[in-house]
């Protein structure tokens, strides 16, 4: 199988599995307990969220563990929105863009219908991108947080974060990114990026599924959504999840080692992959930016077929990959994001992501390009005869 859906999620890395492995046996202690096991698990919890701290050039207390992404969209959205709102209630509305992941867009959803608070959405151009001109005009005096995914992970296009970031701090505004897709494949130092708050998800970069980290500024209010023992300085109470922490600054500092050197690689293999398949597929449109986007992602439209048809076709000739993203298959509904880069429904309804790990090779792209040809060829034949 040649497996093309890392976007979706990757397999545990051996370092990474061997790192967290003490964690769930012989060191299986609670980090709150005052014995030695005890602070055995503290002592790795610090550990690691000092190795994260020093990918993303922060200070170990601005990194809170999560159970992944999605909670640390939420606790970034609803945590920084409702602190802010709190001590301040004419900050009233969040700003967001129109191609956000859903943990995103609907933290911001449950703000507007429970809170009252007011979304204001920012248009993406037809590649997904966010211009700092319409962004600007999105951000008001009451504008509690801006939130803006580094990178899309349907299309893959990458944003110019350093240039919106400075947008919303010129007005004293928070800026939130979701980092979920680009971390691991682009620099993730949070000063130089510029911005507040930063979420990582581990299941994308080699750790277990249900490891996440929320990096948020020292000086940044959270109001927590998780309430009991106060753990992580009371940011997010709960036991914590010593072997995924473990996990996940494991993956994240060996893909900071590793990403210059893979991204430049993978890059090229994408686009040698990108030209095969619009060579190979008459028609074929490759969606999301042609040089902004992540090395990992190619995706397309293949006016003439089904996206879940090519998906089904693809995965009999060996090809494993998705029609947008994992969250939204099995759905019919054409995506959101495709919709917002202007695309026709009937077009997006034909939407296939090839995603990448480090690790794929230029033969297997090969047989996926042909494998492509072959199962729209199909495709379309079916729906002729
Ligand atoms: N944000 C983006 C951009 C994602 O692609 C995903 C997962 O696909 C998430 C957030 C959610 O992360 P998790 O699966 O860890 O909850």
């Amino acid at each position: 199988m040649i497996f093309l859906d890392a976007a979706a999620t990757t397999p545990v890395r051996r370092e990474v599995l061997e790192a967290m492995w003490p964690y769930l046996s012989g060191e299986f202690g609670n980090p709150s307990s005052h014995h030695s096991l005890g602070e055995a698990a503290a002592d790795a919890l610090a550990g690691a969220r000092a190795a994260v701290a020093k990918v993303l050039g922060c200070r170990p207390g601005e990194v809170t563990f999560t159970s992944g992404g999605t909670e640390a969209d939420n606790l970034a959205l609803k945590g920084i929105a409702l602190a802010r709102r709190g001590a301040d209630p004419a900050l009233d509305r969040v700003a967001i863009s129109a191609i956000e992941h859903p943990a995103v867009e609907e933290s911001a959803d449950y703000l507007r219908r429970v809170h009252g608070f007011t979304v204001d959405v920012v248009p993406v151009d037809r590649h997904g991108l966010v211009t700092p001109e319409a962004f600007a005009a999105a951000l008001r005096p009451e504008t509690a947080l801006a939130s803006i995914m580094y990178a899309n992970n349907e299309v893959g296009t990458v944003q110019p974060v350093r240039e919106l970031a400075a947008l919303a701090a010129a007005r004293g505004i928070p800026f939130h990114t979701d980092a979920v897709q680009a971390a691991g494949w682009l620099p993730l130092g949070v000063k130089d990026l510029g911005v507040d708050a930063l979420s990582i998800s581990g299941h994308k970069l080699g750790a277990p599924k249900g490891s996440g980290v929320l990096f948020a500024k020292g000086r940044l209010r959270i109001e927590p959504l998780v309430h009991g023992g106060g753990q992580e300085r009371g940011r997010r109470s709960g036991t914590e999840n010593v072997a995924g922490a473990v996990a996940l600054a494991t993956a994240l500092t060996l893909a900071a080692e590793e990403q210059p050197r893979l991204a430049a690689r993978v890059t090229e293999l994408r686009d040698a992959f990108i030209r095969a398949v619009l060579e190979a597929v008459p028609g074929a449109v490759l969606t999301g930016h042609p040089a902004q986007r992540l090395p990992s992602v190619a995706s397309f439209c293949f006016p003439g077929t089904s996206g879940e048809s090519v998906l089904l076709e693809l995965e009999r000739r060996g090809v494993v990959c998705s029609s947008g993203s994992a969250c939204a298959a099995g759905s019919d509904a054409p995506s959101p994001v495709l919709l917002a880069l202007g695309l026709e429904a009937e077009v997006a309804q034909t939407a296939v992501r090839f995603s990448f790990t480090s690790a794929v090779t230029a033969n297997e792209l090969e047989q996926a390009a042909a494998a492509v040809r072959d199962a729209v060829g199909s495709v379309i034949g079916i729906g002729r005869r």
